[in-house]
Parts: structure tokens; C-alpha cells; sequence
């Protein structure tokens, strides 16, 4: 068993298994299929967490080395990327996580800043009410106390409603897992967490861009260091991930508008879930699904 199957084994141990799953799936593809409500029968409250753990990212200071990317993937037992992680032609695309990589760094040039090339780390956000987590339909999603958004290969069946409901893309599914349906994405170091340790890509980042506690502490530091900076024209005035979509776990400041470096900023205040519920649980919820599924859905995903 590899090492990441047992940790994920550790830390998921959970009573309902795919197994089990699989002995009533008949019964809930027909319900799927049908586009009825049962389609959104996983659907259950959740709030953040007080005193959960969160991330500042401070995109002022990141300098797109990557080591991030490399520490994620020697964490995750995931394997080398197609192109050494300090080959810059990467920069000249713009990627997104991928089941062979749960965090990648893009790099935008915009007009007019005088900053240089801004940098942006993106991996999940670990939603305070993950959207991920409700529009499951089996449960497959946690979100720990902690604050870690984490997934249980053992209960999935591979419908990848997460995959349409997260407002992020983040999760991604491993088509080279033949056999055993599989979504891929950053756990937010959860092992380490437990084990008192800040996760792999804030240890290993060298310019202080990652800041690992408390994420009301976080939201705390970020308002104090645009306060003692006193320099109104470093940062823009706000955390992004304090309130979008109910909240989120890793929160980012910016001197640029948080558009231009690829965040969807159209998103609530509130949580998506009663959205995905409503949505998955509609005729055009089922179409999309079925779109997203012929066309291997993250190809048709294109913000960055
Ligand atoms: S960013 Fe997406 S995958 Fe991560 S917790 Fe939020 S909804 Fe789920
Ligand atoms: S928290 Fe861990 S899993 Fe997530 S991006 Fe950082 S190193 Fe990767
Ligand atoms: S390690 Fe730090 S500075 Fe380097 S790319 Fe990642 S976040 Fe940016």
C-alpha cells in the first residue's frame, strides 16, 4: 500500500464504503438520471469552524520559484511534472491543479504595474461550507475542524458533481485511475497539521508569501500589515477568501485587483450551497453534468 493510500486510509476511515455504495447504485443512477431532488440526497448543512487553521498568501512577495509546487508533489507522493520545476517557459501559459499536481503557480503580466509579474499560487481554498462537500451525493467530502477539505476515495463513485459545484475548479480526477474513480486535489497538508507540522509548500516557500495559523489571526495580520505598511498603494483593500462564498480557509492580499490575476470575483457573499443543491437537482444541472462528463469537463474550464 502506498504511503498516501495510508494516509489517506488514517485519516478517512470511514463505516460507509464504495463498496457498499455500490450495491444501492443502481437505485441512485436511476434518481440521477431522472434529474430528480435525490440528486442533491447528500446535501447537508456545515459551518466553518471556529479557530480552524487558514493560509495568507501574500501575492506582493511571491516570486514564482515554485518551490511550493515541488514540496506539494514530494508531500503527495506525486510524481515529476513533464518539465523540470525551474524551466520558466511553464510562465507562458496559464495552468490549473491537475491529479498530477494539487497546486501549480501562474504568472500574469499586467499593464501598468509597476511591481513586475505578479505570481499566484492556486490550490483548493478549503471553503468554510464547501461546495464540494454538498453537492456530493454520497458524502465523500469532510471538512475537519481543522479547516482541511478533504476526500474519501473509498466512498467515491466517480459523478464528479464536485468537480461542477466547486466555484474554484479545483478538484481534479485522475483518468488514468481506470478502475477506481478518483478526484485529486490539495488536502491542505492534513498529516502535517495533525502532526504539528505547517504544510509542505509554507515550509518550503523562502519568501514569506505563505503565512500558516489561526485564520482569524490571519485576517488580524492582514489588516494590521496594510495598517503599518501605511502604504495605501502596496496592497488593494481586500482579503480575499474573508467573506467570498461564506469564506475560506486560504485567504490572499494583493496589490493588484484580484481579477487581474485570474480570481473569480463575482462570486457571494454567501455559501454556494443552497445553489448547487438547487442547480444539481434541475434539468439543466443534469445536462451540464452530462456535457462536463462527454467532454472531460476541465478542458470546458478555462478561468485561471
Ligand atoms: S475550493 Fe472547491 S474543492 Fe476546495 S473546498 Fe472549496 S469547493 Fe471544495
Ligand atoms: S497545503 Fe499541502 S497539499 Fe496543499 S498545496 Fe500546500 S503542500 Fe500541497
Ligand atoms: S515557494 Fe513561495 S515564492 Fe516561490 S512560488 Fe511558491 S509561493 Fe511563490
Amino acid at each position: 500500500m502506498s504511503k498516501e493510500k495510508k494516509e489517506k486510509d488514517l485519516i478517512l476511515k470511514e463505516p460507509f464504503s464504495r463498496r457498499d455504495f455500490l450495491k444501492t447504485l443502481s437505485v441512485a443512477t436511476g434518481s440521477i438520471i431522472l434529474g430528480t431532488s435525490s440528486a442533491a440526497s447528500g446535501y447537508k448543512e456545515i459551518r466553518g469552524y471556529r479557530n480552524s487553521y487558514g493560509m495568507l498568501v501574500d501575492l506582493t512577495l511571491c516570486v514564482g520559484c515554485r518551490s511550493c509546487e515541488r514540496a506539494c508533489n514530494k508531500v503527495n507522493n506525486l510524481p515529476e511534472p513533464d518539465l523540470p520545476f525551474d524551466d520558466a517557459t511553464v510562465f507562458e501559459e496559464l495552468r490549473r491543479p491537475t491529479a498530477k499536481a494539487y497546486t501549480v503557480v501562474n504568472r500574469y503580466d499586467i499593464e501598468g504595474y509597476s511591481g513586475g509579474p505578479v505570481y499566484r499560487k492556486i490550490q483548493c481554498n478549503h471553503c468554510n461550507e464547501p461546495a464540494c462537500f454538498s453537492a456530493c451525493p454520497i458524502h465523500a467530502y469532510t471538512k475537519t475542524p481543522e479547516g482541511a477539505v478533504l476526500y474519501n476515495v473509498d466512498r467515491c463513485f466517480g459523478c464528479r458533481y464536485c468537480m461542477i459545484a466547486c466555484p474554484f475548479y479545483i478538484p481534479a480526477y485522475d483518468y488514468e485511475s481506470a478502475f477506481e474513480p478518483r478526484i485529486m486535489k490539495c488536502i491542505f497538508c492534513y498529516p502535517r497539521i495533525k502532526n504539528n507540522k505547517i504544510p509542505a509548500c509554507a515550509e518550503a516557500c523562502p519568501t514569506g508569501t505563505l503565512t500558516f495559523g489561526r485564520r482569524e489571526d490571519l485576517i488580524r495580520l492582514a489588516r494590521k500589515r496594510k495598517k503599518i505598511l501605511r502604504n495605501p498603494s502596496r496592497y488593494i483593500d481586500h482579503i480575499y477568501g474573508e467573506h467570498e462564498v461564506g469564506g475560506t480557509s486560504w485567504l490572499y492580499i494583493s496589490g493588484v485587483p484580484f481579477e487581474d490575476v485570474g480570481f473569480p470575483t463575482d462570486l457571494p457573499e454567501v455559501p454556494l450551497i443552497t445553489r448547487v443543491k438547487g442547480f444539481l437537482s434541475s434539468a439543466c444541472g443534469i445536462h451540464c453534468l452530462a456535457c462536463a462528463l462527454r467532454d472531460g469537463l476541465c478542458s470546458s474550464k478555462t478561468q485561471v
